[in-house]
């Protein structure tokens, strides 16, 4: 009971300061609060973000000693001869857009393009921790690093400098930032640009926050989510490393179908239908 209600009174305490009680469609955007707080302020996303990138160093050894091992399902053949890379997703695994966020919160906005293009365009995001410099470790081994990244083409510009405004290693020498629409074929499914790396280099690992990062998934349902992470359950942790981002992701639209002609309040009803309010899970699954 105690989180129900205690979220009950947030959610009126929310209302009086924003200046919204009463208003059943002035919470747009105030959905992520929590989420965006966890981010800006709880030790435990430090931790986790710490931890995940930790994990990837030490398996990055790993898989540069076993010339066999590769992180990409779209690698095809002998990998072992070719150079080593990595696959760092850039939105919430490397660059922490949480202030993007609290701004949509603020404005009481959904996502919309032109706030986030101007965000992009300032080139202002910090690194999430532990990415700089698990990035720059790769870098030091001699392993490149390629950023899939679903900012636009026209964005690619303004993310190479907010990269390389900390330090962020982009090899001079190839295309390692990949953006969506760069070149043909390469829409919001990342499977075809990881393809591209994988052509060219043994891929140890890949990192990100979505479950696109790693696996072709645009529009599949919960359960095709559910059942492709437990068919690859030993890539987790291993040569697949998940950043934890609660604001946003393929997980949210897969709630609701993916069906975009839905008010907000739809969506909201939508989502309120998951929730889950017993352990049916474990009745389904006799042991
Ligand atoms: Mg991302």
């Amino acid at each position: 009971m105690r989180p129900v209600v205690r979220s009950a009174w947030m959610a009126g305490r929310l209302a009086l300061l924003f200046g919204l009680a009463g208003c059943a469609s002035g919470n747009v955007g105030l959905e992520g609060l929590d989420a965006t707080l966890w981010t800006q302020h709880s030790a435990e996303y430090r931790a986790s973000a710490e931890q995940a990138f930790r994990t990837a160093r030490q398996m990055l050894d790993v898989g540069l000693a076993d010339p066999a091992w590769s992180a990409a399902v779209e690698q095809a053949g002998d990998p072992s001869t070719l150079p080593p890379a990595v696959i760092l997703d850039v939105d919430e695994t490397v660059l922490d857009n949480s202030p993007f966020q609290a701004r949509l919160i603020r404005e009481e906005r959904e996502f919309n393009p032109e706030m986030w293009g101007r965000w992009v365009e300032e080139a202002q995001a910090l690194p999430v921790p532990g990415a700089l410099e698990f990035a720059r470790y790769a870098a030091d081994r001699g392993v490149r690093v390629f950023y899939v990244t679903n900012r636009d083409a026209e964005h690619e510009e303004a993310t190479a400098r907010n990269l390389s405004r900390f330090g962020f290693p982009l090899d001079s020498a190839a295309d390692v930032l990949l953006t969506r629409g760069e070149r043909e074929g390469w829409g919001s499914n990342k499977s075809t640009r990881r393809a591209w790396v994988a052509e060219r280099h043994r891929v140890v690992l890949l990192a990100g926050d979505d479950l696109n990062d790693f696996l072709p998934v645009s529009r599949s349902s919960l359960e095709q989510r559910d059942s492709l992470e437990a068919e690859y359950a030993s890539y987790w942790g291993v040569r697949w490393i998940m950043l934890p981002n609660p604001a946003y992701g393929s997980w949210e639209a897969a709630l609701y179908g993916f069906d975009s002609t839905l008010t907000a309040e739809q969506r909201r009803a939508r989502k309120g239908e998951r929730l889950k309010t017993d352990g049916e899970r474990l009745e389904e699954e006799p042991r």
